[in-house]
């Protein structure tokens, strides 16, 4: 039966298919902009110099210092060089950081975004931005933020490394994990949410033994899109608090510690949530933390928190911070509870 609930739609075009770089020119002319700035990292460098060729006078440069954590040092360096150039668009073509740096103009001066997306991470249908300055990264949230148009073309992500699709993967699976339990989830959240993760799974389990598998990457992509439109509608609990606060404080890498932390956080409310996680736990062997656990370790994903540097002392910190100001979350978040959370993802043993 359905119940009471609110559903505010993210508004953006998305633009689907192998080939679609190509549409990059038509997409900047729809929005009657006519000097694109596109974005990239340093090592994504040689594919945004390709695609600022491909547009000819519609590429006003390229701006190709992107980052993690988006530095607001490196978003007024970009500014400077978007008014330099007489940019009235930006184009980041990337992932989550590149992204990152997109919305990080676009909230400062409103320039409409064409993102094209080249991993699972799923930002590009948020319009949330976390950004970092003096060591300190905070959020916001704004629909100035959230992209215009996202062109999704899978041929992109068949060099994406294979540790990274799974890894990114998991990422985007984590967003529709707590998406089925957020407090404000509607029926459509939760139908993506359980799309999203199947298409994902089935993709994933092609893709690390034939990472050029084009229908395999068009699904993993599909799914990710289906993921991120769940995070940018629908409020997150504890696994993303964990993996902030170890992201934060730890400087651990982004889509590992996700990966990582998955099966604990899922495994962690599969009782309290246990009606919602239902669908998830089907397509896991009937368990959620047992079975994704499983899955990301037939994956070769990274299964445990000491093999990214993190400390076994750290623990009881990272306990600490991750229950202050928590988010809200099906099951009451007791620190001892959290704390031996933590010990088992630290060991990567598997979660019960
Ligand atoms: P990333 O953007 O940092 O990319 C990692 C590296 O992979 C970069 O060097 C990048 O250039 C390279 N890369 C990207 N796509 C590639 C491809 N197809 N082939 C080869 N190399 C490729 O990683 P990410 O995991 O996509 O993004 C992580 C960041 O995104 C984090 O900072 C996170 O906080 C942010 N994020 C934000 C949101 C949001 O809604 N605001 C959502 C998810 C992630």
């Amino acid at each position: 039966m359905a119940t009471n609930f609110n559903y505010d739609i993210n508004p953006g075009r998305i633009v689907f298919g192998a080939g679609k770089l190509n549409v990059v020119a038509d997409e900047v002319r729809r929005l009657g902009r006519t000097r694109a700035l596109i974005l990239s990292t340093p090592f994504q460098r040689a594919d945004a110099q390709k695609l600022a060729e491909q547009l000819g006078p519609l590429a006003a440069g390229v701006f190709s210092e992107a980052t993690m954590h988006t530095p607001v040092a490196v978003t007024m360096k970009a500014m400077e060089v978007y008014d330099a150039l007489g940019a009235d668009c930006v184009v980041p073509y990337g992932g989550g950081s590149t992204i990152g740096l997109g919305k990080a103009i676009a909230y400062r001066n409103d320039a409409p975004q064409i993102v094209v997306a080249t991993t699972y991470a799923g930002s590009e249908v948020t319009p949330i931005l976390g950004q970092t300055e003096n060591g300190i990264k905070t959020t916001v949230r704004d629909s100035k933020i959230l992209p215009e148009v996202v062109i999704y073309d899978p041929e992109l992500t068949v060099r994406l490394p294979v540790a990274m699709s799974v890894t990114s993967g998991l990422n985007a699976m984590a967003h529709a994990v707590e998406g089925v339990y957020a407090r404000d989830r509607n029926p459509v959240s939760s139908l993506m949410a359980v799309e999203g993760v199947r298409a994902l799974r089935d993709a994933l389990r092609i893709i690390v033994g034939q990472p050029a598998n084009l229908p395999a990457r068009s699904d993993a992509l599909y799914g990710s899109w289906l993921c991120g439109s769940v995070l940018g509608t629908v409020g997150m609990s504890l696994h993303h608090k964990l993996c902030h606060t170890l992201g934060g404080r730890f400087d651990l890498p982004h889509a590992e510690t996700h990966a990582i932390v998955l099966p604990h956080s899922a495994g962690y409310n599969a009782q309290a949530a246990a009606e919602e996680l239902e669908p998830l736990a089907k397509l896991f062997d009937g368990s959620i933390g047992g079975g994704l656990h499983d899955f990301a370790r037939s994956l070769g994903a990274p299964l445990a928190l000491k093999d990214l540097g993190l400390e076994e002392a750290q623990l009881d910190e990272a306990a600490d911070l991750a229950v202050k100001n928590p988010y809200w979350n099906p099951r009451p978040i007791e620190r001892e509870e959290v704390r031996s959370l933590l010990q088992r993802a630290w060991e990567g043993s598997r979660p019960y």
